[in-house]
């Protein structure tokens, strides 16, 4: 196998999500393209993840998704296929951790 630097699977993988949403009929075939691409080179896709649904292949679009946050989760719910994918959100440091550090100090 010839071996090419995670820079550069990580450029093309960036070029197959913009060919893949350019043309919607290839879609399905370039998200599975790069999910493997990804899974081959051992490469987390990181943010792009909550791009697309990872039942279905398609992207988030606002005509086929329900998004709703709820309990500190964003949840996405595709309309294509009616399953749920969650995800996590970073809010302000939590206060407990600040009065812990308080008390500490003194
Ligand atoms: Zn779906």
């Amino acid at each position: 196998m010839i071996k090419i630097s995670k820079r550069k699977v990580m450029e093309i993988i960036d070029n197959i999500f913009s060919i893949a949403r350019k043309y919607p009929e290839v879609e399905k075939e370039n998200i599975i393209l790069a999910k493997k691409m990804a899974m081959k080179h051992n490469i987390k896709l990181q943010k792009k993840k909550n791009e697309y649904c990872k039942y279905c292949n398609t992207f988030f679009k606002p005509e086929n998704v329900r998004i709703r946050i709820n309990n500190h989760k964003v949840t996405y719910t595709c309309l294509n296929c009616n399953k749920i994918t969650r995800f996590n959100y970073r809010t302000k440091p939590h206060l407990n951790n600040f009065k812990e550090k308080d008390s500490l100090k003194k």
